[in-house]
């Protein structure tokens, strides 16, 4: 997750509400309520983040919150597989999450991050690979 001390901005224009930030390019300002100046792109993203890690809370306890297949409960390391793979066809978590709060649970399983890293690689899942590669960063 980026820092907001990263995104340093400069060419500051009050008037129309703009700055340049040393990582997004032009952006847009928010004024904090303290005064401060911070870059609202950052500010966007990292209440996207907030966001989404509430609704992941929300829609782990709406599919039971544990593990289906080895009853492991701990919401940070649960995953909403898809239970056919998707071909790289990934849909937004905010349209899964949409879907399985709305009642469509179906299509989707909880998994623990270790069942759903074997699972993958037993299917040979794209995405299952793709996650892999990303967890070694
Ligand atoms: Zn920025
Ligand atoms: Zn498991």
């Amino acid at each position: 997750m980026t820092t907001r001390w990263a995104h340093c901005l400069s060419e500051i224009d009050i008037k129309k509400e703009m700055a340049i930030c040393s990582i997004c390019g032009p952006t847009d300002i928010y004024f904090r309520p303290d005064g401060d100046l911070v870059c609202l792109t950052w500010r966007r993203q990292e209440e996207n983040e907030r966001y989404l890690r509430a609704q992941t809370k929300i829609v782990i306890d709406e599919m039971g919150g544990r593990c289906e297949l080895c009853g492991f409960d701990d919401w940070r390391a649960l995953q909403i597989d898809h239970k056919i793979g998707t071909n790289g066809n990934r849909k937004s978590k905010h349209i899964i999450y949409e879907a399985i709060l709305s009642g469509n649970v179906g299509a989707y399983q909880l998994l623990c991050a270790n069942c759903n890293t074997i699972k993958c690689s037993e299917h040979n899942e794209r995405i299952g690979f793709y996650k892999v590669v990303q967890y070694k960063r």
